[in-house]
């Protein structure tokens, strides 16, 4: 019987490990297939406190988890397959073995949607990216491509202005799923040029192993093309990873854990932190201070049961 299982590994995992292990708890983190969360898949952080110098996210993945591990945490491998929160200890299928706890933090966080093109995936981190705010910055006076219509896709777009020399936002259709005032912005913005009914099917140059650019389809004509880009931002929103939770603990009708205050869900004794519950800030740092309150709750949580 664990104390404390904390599911996830990127940012807010860690951070809660961190301060529940310092707690004495002996937490267990169930690392998930992309252990490190989205972090692991970029490069240089350069807005984490702390830091003057950026710290590369794979290595600021790294130092938490050394420093969970240094006051006990304990980390498995592998992904939550089941859990089952119907009942107290709550019970987890970890990869085949049913785990049990007395609380349990869910920092699984949410993926990236991504196109799913191979040449797209091999990119990731040379030229190819989900995000502005960590990312832009490469792109200095570059040729910019956002995808998307949506207001993540109009804020990065903007966002991406302050670097780029130009920015082509590529959605799939006219019509735009985007708010009037984030659409607006972008319209009148003179750097951004829109490119509309048009898909991507290739990102060059996967041999090069940077992007140079990318193949576009007119879905209205049929015109294929090629145009020369830099920096490549796919930004048609996230998943965030509660699969395996739903119909357990309560949710919005995208999935995203609902907050009962503070880092409580609907459950007494499971809690949420990071990406997994927030769709507004998704940020290492607000990560990482969500994983804190999770921790922290869950010890007040513990000690009220007399544990
Ligand atoms: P979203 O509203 O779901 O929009 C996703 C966009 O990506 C859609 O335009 C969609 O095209 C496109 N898309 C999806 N799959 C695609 C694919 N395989 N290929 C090409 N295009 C694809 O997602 P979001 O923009 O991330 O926004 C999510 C939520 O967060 C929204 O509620 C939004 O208002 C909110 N948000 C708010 C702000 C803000 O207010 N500052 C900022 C960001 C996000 P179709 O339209 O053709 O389906």
């Amino acid at each position: 019987m664990r104390n404390v299982v904390i599911i996830g590994s990127g940012c807010a995992g860690n951070t809660a490990a961190i301060y529940a292990a310092r707690a004495n708890l002996n937490p267990l983190v169930i690392a998930g297939h992309h252990a490190g969360g989205q972090l692991s898949l970029t490069t240089l952080v350069e807005n984490f406190p702390g830091f003057p110098d950026g710290i590369n996210g794979p290595d600021l993945i790294a130092n938490m988890n050394q420093q969970a591990r240094n006051f006990g945490a304990e980390y498995a491998h592998g992904n939550v397959l089941d859990a089952d929160f119907s009942a107290r200890p709550f019970r987890l299928n970890v990869e085949g073995e049913w785990i049990e706890a007395r609380t349990v933090i869910v920092a699984s966080g949410a993926s990236a949607r991504w196109l799913d093109l191979p040449s797209e995936q091999r990119l990731i981190g040379r030229g190819v990216s989900s995000c502005a705010t960590c990312d832009g910055f490469f792109y200095r006076d570059k040729n910019i491509m956002v995808v998307g219509g949506g207001d993540s896709a109009m804020e990065e777009a903007n966002f991406l202005t302050r670097f780029g020399r130009e920015v082509t936002l590529v959605h799939r259709r006219e019509e735009f799923r985007a708010s009037k005032i984030m659409l607006d912005r972008a319209r009148h913005n003179p750097k951004i040029k829109f490119l509309l009914n048009t898909v991507v099917e290739e990102i060059h140059d996967v041999a090069q192993s940077v992007v140079t650019g990318v193949r576009l389809r007119n879905v209205k004509t049929g015109e294929v093309r090629d145009q020369p880009v830099d920096g490549f931002f796919v930004a048609i929103g996230h998943v965030p990873n509660t699969k395996v939770f739903r119909g357990q603990i309560e949710t919005d009708a995208e999935g995203y854990i609902a907050s009962h205050g503070g880092a409580r869900t609907n459950i007494p004794g499971v809690f949420h932190a990071g990406d997994v519950q927030d769709r507004a800030y998704r940020q290492a740092i607000t990560a990482s201070g969500a994983g804190c309150m999770a921790a922290m709750e869950a010890e007040r949580y513990l000690e009220a049961e007399g544990h």
